[in-house]
């Protein structure tokens, strides 16, 4: 799981993600989005998590792109594509991330960081064991987390403030 270097696309794709996300809040769903990104810098997907509306658990932003975009183009651009999220992937997410083959994927906020937001402290101290899910693409999947930190605290801010307005 190697690190790998941002470039001003990729700020651009998470600060999108970010809005995204935020835009998501606002309609009442959950401070979660996902962009995936062809080698070229083309959109594939984009999309949220839908699982507040739907009540479809598994419709987090991430697979939500994924399988829109195996749908649309198939598996081949996936190994070149970059997924961008505001935040730390799940494990369901890092799970279909490894199994659909993406190549990078740059995230904001860290599941440390946004996981206190969303379970009224209870997650307080705890990461996501997705790196070690990461770990099993070997040298496949590029990873740079943290990435804006503080725009990716947006959403979450916004969906606390509105939990308790
Ligand atoms: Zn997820």
């Amino acid at each position: 799981m190697p690190e790998t270097e941002l470039t001003d696309t990729d700020l651009h794709f998470v600060r999108r993600a970010i809005a995204d996300a935020v835009a998501n809040v606002e309609i009442g769903n959950r401070p979660f989005a996902a962009i995936l990104v062809d080698a070229d810098g083309e959109i594939l997907a984009e999309d949220c998590d839908r699982t507040a509306l739907s009540g479809d658990p598994l419709s987090h932003g991430e697979t939500n792109v994924i399988r829109t975009a195996i749908q649309k183009f198939g598996l081949g651009p996936l190994p070149a594509a970059t997924l961008y999220v505001n935040s730390e992937p799940c494990p369901m997410c890092a799970g279909t991330i490894l199994r659909s083959g993406i190549g990078r994927l740059i995230y904001g906020a860290t599941g440390a960081i946004a996981g206190p937001y969303l379970s009224g402290g209870r997650m307080l101290g705890q990461r996501y064991p997705s790196d070690a899910i990461f770990a099993l693409a070997g040298d496949k999947l590029q990873v740079a987390s943290g990435v804006l930190l503080e725009e990716a605290l947006q959403p979450f801010e916004l969906y606390v403030a509105k939990a308790t307005a």
